[in-house]
């Protein structure tokens, strides 16, 4: 029997690491089992996802919830390690861009143990993000790296990844999608709320660069005014966004503005729901940028560059600069009258990735 480690961390890594797992248990000689490291462990960001993608839970939780980026490095370092000692698995699966995903790959190459990264090669070419540092040095730590878009294998050829390493396989977050989207149904939100589908917009806004400074913030606030003075916007507001917002004090000003419906994270089928019946999203998400353009819902993303260019070549993504309301408006306006663009889906978005993960993942380690 061997034995496959998949880690999970923070929101974004639940539609990811749910299918490849699921894909797995075809295999009968591999045992796969989730770590969880605690950096998102509310049951907004955390517990919901486990219950709607029908993923087992952990059988590791770490805790490792707060402090700075490198505080939580290293306590994820420290007691994955432990995990590893008790374990010795064949093969770790690390997925996205998280603190975990490279706190855990490096514990894992430290303690001989090979590490599988999905979602490998996306570059923003933003060294400011701490996601894209994240995303380079996991890259090099890593002996199997499998693919979204073709773009990500020219990045890792160009960084000097030998290419047997590197295998295309298209996006397995969009195999959550496909099998959540049944059962997603955003109607009692929007009876909720009062709208209806196809005439309101659904923001995210996290980024720290967005969202981490008065400035930043008061800009979001601009743009709230500028989208509900012709549309109602539905923005279910990060937790670290909200944080930032009590913090200088400016929660009550935006929470009281007319035609916002500011909510909690919502859980996943509630935001794809939502997501679907949406005139257009706006944000500065990594996945949402991918979603919409599997939707061809338009999305605006408030982003100087984009580590996904396919949404942009391909799919519904506009990227704008700056946070400003002011760059916003013609593209909001292109969307209000029709002008957005439809998109195609890119190559291996087809509802199957995670089956090509998991095939190469049985025969490394079998
Ligand atoms: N998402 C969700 N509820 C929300 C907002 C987002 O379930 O209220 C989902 C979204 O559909 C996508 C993922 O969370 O699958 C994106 O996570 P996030 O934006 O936090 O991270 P990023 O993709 O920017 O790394």
């Amino acid at each position: 029997m061997k034995k496959i480690l998949h880690v999970v961390g923070a929101r974004p890594n639940f539609m990811k690491v749910a299918p490849v797992h699921s894909a797995l248990q075809q295999y009968a000689n591999v045992r796969s089992l989730i770590v969880h490291t605690g950096q998102h462990a509310d049951y907004a960001m955390s517990e919901v996802f486990f219950r709607q993608l029908g993923m087992p839970g952990p059988v590791y939780f770490l805790g490792i919830r707060s402090g700075t980026h490198t505080g939580m490095t290293a306590s994820i370092m420290l007691e994955f390690e432990k995990v590893l000692s008790k374990e010795s698995p064949d093969l770790v699966v690390v997925v996205g861009d998280v603190t975990s995903t490279l706190a855990c790959a490096l514990t894992s190459v430290r303690c001989g143990i090979p590490v599988a990264h999905v979602e490998a090669g996306l570059r923003s070419r933003d060294r400011e993000m701490p996601e894209e540092i994240n995303r380079l040095l996991t890259d090099q730590l890593s002996d199997w790296l499998f693919t979204t878009e073709r773009s990500a294998n020219e990045n890792l050829i160009a960084e000097n990844i030998p290419a047997h390493k590197i295998h295309f396989v298209g996006n397995c977050m969009i195999d959550s999608l496909q099998n959540c989207l049944p059962f997603a149904d955003a109607g009692p939100l929007l009876q909720g709320m009062g709208l209806t589908s196809g005439a309101y917009a659904l923001m995210t806004m996290h980024r720290p660069s967005n969202v981490d400074d008065r400035e930043g913030l008061g800009r979001v606030i601009e743009i709230v005014r500028l989208v509900t003075a012709r549309l109602p916007l539905v923005f279910p507001v990060h937790p670290r966004t909200r944080d930032r917002l009590m913090h200088f004090g400016l929660w009550n000003q935006l929470a009281g503005m007319a035609r916002l419906h500011c909510t909690d994270p919502l859980g996943y089928l509630e935001f794809i729901g939502m997501m679907r019946s949406a005139r257009m999203l706006l944000t500065d998400s990594g996945g949402v940028q991918e979603e919409t353009t599997y939707l061809h819902i338009p999305c605006l993303t408030f982003r100087r560059t984009t580590e996904r260019p396919i949404t942009v070549e391909k799919g519904t993504n506009v990227l704008i600069d700056s946070l400003s309301a002011q760059q916003l408006e013609p593209h909001f306006q292109d969307i209000l009258e029709g002008r957005s663009k439809c998109g195609e889906i890119p190559e291996g978005w087809d509802g199957h990735a995670s089956e090509r993960i998991a095939a190469v993942l049985n025969q490394a380690v079998g």
